[in-house]
């Protein structure tokens, strides 16, 4: 993407150039399987077990609780399948959960007919812990599934008092931190009533196509994928070593950005919005009041649908997104502002700008104007455009 400002970390963020070079020998005269014998196989072994540990310093667990599989997706869908498995058949109590998960949870839901029921979030995107008290009195359900952070919004639960809440209640969380892992310290052992948790690669300038699911010790899990008993059985199929090998690094590396460097991000980020929030009129950032990922600006220009304006800062060369990446192609809002209480046409103005720790000065600098005369421009086309309503061209993504 040379001369292009990448201003959509949240969907995916590239592979940090030291990840790929620990990666490449393992795609050659390391691609040995490691459930063979021999030393060169125990290496193997060794490696990923060392990016096991270097992964599960990222999210401060014991390495023994991570299991590697192919994405966030299936660790959602994993835990999914396996929480039904043991907390439901006798009860058949639905499960709890947010308005605001991603796709991965809610579609699967939904495909594996488990009867689920939402909580409810504020105009924040913050749950309501009045709410959930109240739902969780009631003893109706199976567990929580709620993510930590908002991909859309950056919007970071409540979690020590959701914890204390679930911990009141006896009830077990499922919590997908894929969007927080890399970007804030993550500690998941101290949040107790969390069993389960699903992280991704590709969210911290690790590899697509590689995550893992954490299972708290001591739980019970049923696997999703079954033969050979690769990953002590708990997801069968040859380890993808190249890319564990990758995820290990980028966790690494992402923990040395944590300790060193938490706040240029974030300071990037504030200079970015709140220049727009100065130089633009009728410009509000969705949930400016919560506690939001430091990388994430979720803002809505009035008079502008979100979908053309994308297309027109991609013109001028601005990646940016109108939500979700995995709503690519669904013609509808994103349902995440919609939970907020949002309008169908404010949500469907929503756009979303998310930095990484490569996101430079000069970017930011160079993006503000460009969104500034972007927004200008559509405005000044929408009022010289006969009033047919807002202007519509959803080819979401
Ligand atoms: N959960 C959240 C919150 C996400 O943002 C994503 C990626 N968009 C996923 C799950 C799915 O992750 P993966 O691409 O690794 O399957």
């Amino acid at each position: 993407m040379s001369n292009w400002i990448n201003l959509d970390y949240n969907a995916t963020t590239p592979l940090a150039p030291e990840a790929l070079e620990i990666m490449l020998p393992y795609f050659t005269e390391l691609s040995i399987n490691p459930s063979s014998q021999g030393k060169i196989a125990s290496q193997i072994n060794a490696d990923i077990e060392n990016a096991r540990s270097q992964l599960a310093k990222l999210v401060g667990v014991n390495s023994d609780t991570l299991t590697f599989m192919s994405g966030a997706t299936e660790a959602n869908l994993t835990a999914i399948l396996s929480h039904a498995y043991f907390l439901k058949p006798t009860t058949k109590k639905p499960v709890l959960v947010s308005p605001i998960e991603h796709s991965s949870i809610i579609n699967n839901l939904i495909l594996h007919k488990q009867a689920f029921e939402y909580l409810t979030v504020d105009n924040q995107g913050v749950v309501d812990l009045i709410d959930l008290r109240q739902k969780l009195e009631t003893g109706e359900y199976a567990y929580l599934n709620l993510m930590l952070a908002n991909n859309e919004t950056g919007v970071i639960q409540p979690i020590d008092s959701i914890n204390s809440l679930l911990n009141e209640f006896n009830l077990p969380w499922h919590c997908d931190v894929s969007q927080a892992a890399g970007k804030i310290t993550l500690n998941l052992p101290h949040f107790t009533s969390i069993v389960s948790a699903s992280i991704s690669a590709h969210k911290f300038h690790g590899p697509k196509g590689i995550g893992a699911l954490y299972i708290k010790a001591g739980c019970e899990f049923k696997p999703l994928i079954y033969g050979g008993g690769q990953e002590s059985d708990r997801r069968s199929g040859t380890q993808n070593v190249p890319s564990i090998i990758g995820m290990g690094a980028a966790a690494k590396l992402a923990n040395d950005y944590l300790d060193n460097h938490t706040q240029s991000v974030e300071n990037l980020r504030n200079k970015f919005e709140q220049t727009l929030l100065e130089q633009v009129d009728n410009c509000q950032v969705i949930s400016q009041q919560a506690l939001r990922l430091p990388n994430t600006s979720y803002l809505i220009f009035d008079n502008c649908e979100g979908e053309g304006l994308k297309i027109l800062l991609n013109h001028y060369k601005v990646h940016c997104a109108t939500g979700s990446a995995c709503l690519t192609g669904k013609q509808k809002a994103s349902h995440v502002p919609l939970a907020l209480g949002l309008s169908e046409f404010q949500a469907k103005s929503a756009l979303r700008f998310s930095l990484s720790r490569y996101t430079t000065k000069q970017e930011v600098d160079q993006a503000i104007p460009l969104v500034v005369k972007a927004v200008k421009k559509f405005r000044s086309v929408q009022s010289q455009t006969p009033s047919v309503g807002p202007v519509t061209i959803y080819t979401n993504s």
